[in-house]
């Protein structure tokens, strides 16, 4: 048998294009991955998908996932292995090797991104208790609370713009003592020289830190940081660093190189981690063109390098992120789909 469309993956840019193209007839059949959902059930509260002032991430997909069936989608909670997109119809595997394949006129590649994080066992713990990563998504709980942003990226300087608006103070955390972030970016929040800039009171940058721990039981009470001192003297008279900081204990490590170190308590009430996201196109190298940063190219409006295959959702977007944006592209797939099949019947 060969399918209409295959749509791999079942965050809001699957499941959006499978309502879609459900409606139109199409009987898609979904991979949605084991186990199934993406990041948006990774997520607890969500307050800003139109249409539902709070829900749960999980119950968001779960009702999409009921709309979309309801509308004659299948969906198969299990992780596609390999893919043959090298003529067509297009071919699934479920099993790396010995498995029958799957055939699909067309695709719509809709596997999403992970959050890289830092690694703590605090940060897994606390994740929806206090971590984020998603200032968009979150920020609005920390009305006037401190809150932490760690990495030196556009979205770290971006995610510490968006908290000032809801959080008393911001720090950002970083590990070296400039930022990667744009020059743009860095001039927002007053760091940089080319064009005099107001500071942004709330924010305030710790340079050459590193998180050692989350802490926190049923909530982020603080995290432990340590920092390189380039010059121990300056930072101790320094009274605007140690105000709110509580010294635990100084050392030597080669963590950043050979230097002193000092470790430190930081109270806050959020972490919002902005290290990079990885897309999850593995499974689409040398069947498809990815960028430099392995985002899938987008060619034409959702169309990649292979006619009959299209992409949706954040496997193809490093900027937006949003489950609404991710839906959005999702429904624009879908058309494309729809498009291409009727034109190559
Ligand atoms: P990124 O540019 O890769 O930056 C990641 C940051 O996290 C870096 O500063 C890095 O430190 C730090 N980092 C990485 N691993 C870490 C670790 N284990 N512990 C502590 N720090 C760590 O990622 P991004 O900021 O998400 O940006 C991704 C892409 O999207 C970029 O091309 C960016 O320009 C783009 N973007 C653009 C906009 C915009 O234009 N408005 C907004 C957001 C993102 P080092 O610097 O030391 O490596």
């Amino acid at each position: 048998m060969i399918e209409n469309v295959i749509i791999i993956g079942a965050g809001p840019a699957g499941l959006s294009a499978a309502i879609y193209l459900a409606r139109s007839g199409l009987s898609p059949l979904v991979f949605a991955g084991s186990p199934p959902g993406g990041q948006l059930t990774l997520t607890s509260e969500v307050e800003n998908y139109p249409g539902f002032e709070s829900i749960l991430g999980a119950e968001l997909i779960e009702r999409m996932r009921n709309q979309a069936k309801k509308f004659g989608t299948r969906i198969v909670d299990e992780n596609v292995m390999r893919v043959d997109f090298s003529k067509k119809p297009f071919k699934f595997y479920l099993l790396k090797i010995g498995s029958m394949p799957f055939f699909a006129r067309s695709v719509i590649i809709a596997t999403g991104a992970r959050t890289l994080w830092l690694g703590l066992e605090s940060e897994q713990r606390l994740r929806g208790k206090g971590v984020s990563a998603c200032a968009t998504c979150d920020g609005f709980f920390f009305k006037d609370k401190t809150v932490a942003v760690i990495g030196g990226g556009d979205t770290a300087l971006e995610e510490a713009l968006t908290l000032t608006k809801f959080a008393k103070k911001v720090y950002i955390i970083h590990r070296r003592d400039s930022f990667r972030a744009s020059r743009i970016m860095q001039e927002k929040i007053g760091v940089g020289h080319a064009r005099p800039v107001q500071k942004n009171p709330k924010i305030e940058i710790i340079w050459n830190a590193a998180v050692e721990e989350i802490m926190g039981e049923k909530k982020v009470t603080g995290i432990k940081i340590k920092s390189k001192i380039l010059n121990p003297k300056s930072q101790i008279n320094n009274k605007s660093q140690t105000q709110n900081f509580k010294r635990l204990r100084f050392g030597t490590s080669n963590l950043f190189g050979t230097c002193n170190l000092e470790f430190r308590v930081l109270p806050v009430d959020g972490v919002f981690i902005a290290i990079g996201h990885k897309p999850d196109t593995d499974l689409f190298k040398g069947q498809v063109e990815l960028d430099e940063k392995e985002y899938v190219k987008i060619i034409e409006r959702r169309g990649t390098s292979v006619p009959g295959v299209f992409v949706a959702g954040d496997c193809a977007d490093p900027y937006y992120r949003q489950a609404i944006t991710s839906a959005g592209t999702g429904v624009e797939a879908a058309l494309e789909v729809e498009r291409y099949l009727e034109n190559t019947k």
